[in-house]
């Protein structure tokens, strides 16, 4: 059975380099994947495509016959995809599954789903759910939330995408990797580092003088008072989170890492199966 990874995260997080990657590794090993692209505002997709949303609604021509600016013709355009879900779903049965026709067809083991530079449009709209709820009742389906690592290296900026990231797993209810992306620029080694050591969290938070970076004033720094007491909450709360997590370094650009992303799949997929799928059927 295929594993369907989506491929979220922040816009310019690095999520079409990453699935381009991904992409040619398993072309690579001669196991080529299904491709489907729902950012339907791409200019230059630098893969090949077996669904593209672009081909089935014209991102201009909706912004200017709705008369809505970018984010509103991004989520109309998946509005208007999303209708057609049933039809996808029953193509991606066919494509996967084994051919009776053609015994000797290959059969596809890997769906990569490239989603929209703007997260939120994917992740909080109710066609975003309607595809990925979908998707999730065919395919064990796992969530690579791609991130900027050179961009997310101080503890408050790394803090805020942890809180997103969370948030996306509390929304979607599906099994996650969290993909430090771009550690050809700075390596992701900090960030499993305060994922595990609480102390070196810490160490880090008083040295980046987080009290400023959220806003507090002189003096109400981590070490004290509001401040203190709420990151050590959210410490606690994110703890819980990261232990439900598979963590990766990768560099799109040199292909570093790509093997222990893979390696993180199968485990999210066999995760699906044993936690996730049981719960869904229980909701059917
Ligand atoms: P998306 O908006 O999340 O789809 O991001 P893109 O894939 O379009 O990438 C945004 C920018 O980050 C582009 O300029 C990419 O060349 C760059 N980028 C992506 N991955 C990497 C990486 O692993 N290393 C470096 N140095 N740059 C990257
Ligand atoms: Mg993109």
């Amino acid at each position: 059975q295929p594993v369907a990874i989506v491929c979220v995260g922040m816009a310019g997080s690095g999520k079409t380099t990453f699935m381009q990657r991904i992409n040619a590794h398993l072309h690579a090993q001669k196991e080529p994947p299904y491709v489907i692209n729902l950012d339907p505002a791409v200019l230059n997709v630098p893969f090949e495509s077996n669904i593209d949303i672009r081909d089935s609604v014209n991102y201009k021509e909706v912004m200017k016959q709705y008369n809505l600016g970018p984010n509103g013709g991004i989520l109309t355009s998946l509005n208007l995809f999303a209708t057609k879900v049933d039809q996808i779903l029953n193509l991606l049965e066919k494509r996967t599954g084994p051919d009776p026709e053609n015994p000797n067809k290959k059969i596809v083991k890997n769906i990569l789903v490239d989603t929209p530079g703007q997260i939120e449009v994917f992740v909080w709209s109710a066609s975003g759910q309607i595809l990925l709820e979908s998707l999730a009742s065919s395919f064990p389906t796992v969530i690579a939330y791609v991130i900027d690592t050179p961009r997310t290296a101080s503890t408050s900026t790394f803090m805020s995408n942890m809180l997103y990231a969370c948030s996306i797993l509390y929304k979607t209810k599906l099994p996650m990797i969290l993909v430090f992306n771009k550690t050809d620029v700075k390596d992701a080694s900090f960030a499993k580092e305060w994922m595990t050591d609480y102390d070196a969290f810490q160490t880090a938070l008083s040295e980046d003088e987080a009290g400023n970076a959220f806003g507090g004033v002189e003096g109400e720094g981590a070490g004290s008072g509001y401040m203190s007491s709420l990151l050590n909450s959210m410490s606690l709360m994110l703890e819980e989170f990261y232990s439900h997590l598979s963590v990766v370094g990768v560099s799109s650009m040199t292909g570093a890492g790509v093997d222990d992303f893979f390696a993180a799949v199968q485990e999210k997929a066999k995760e699906f199966n044993e936690d996730y799928q049981p719960e869904l059927d229980r909701k059917r």
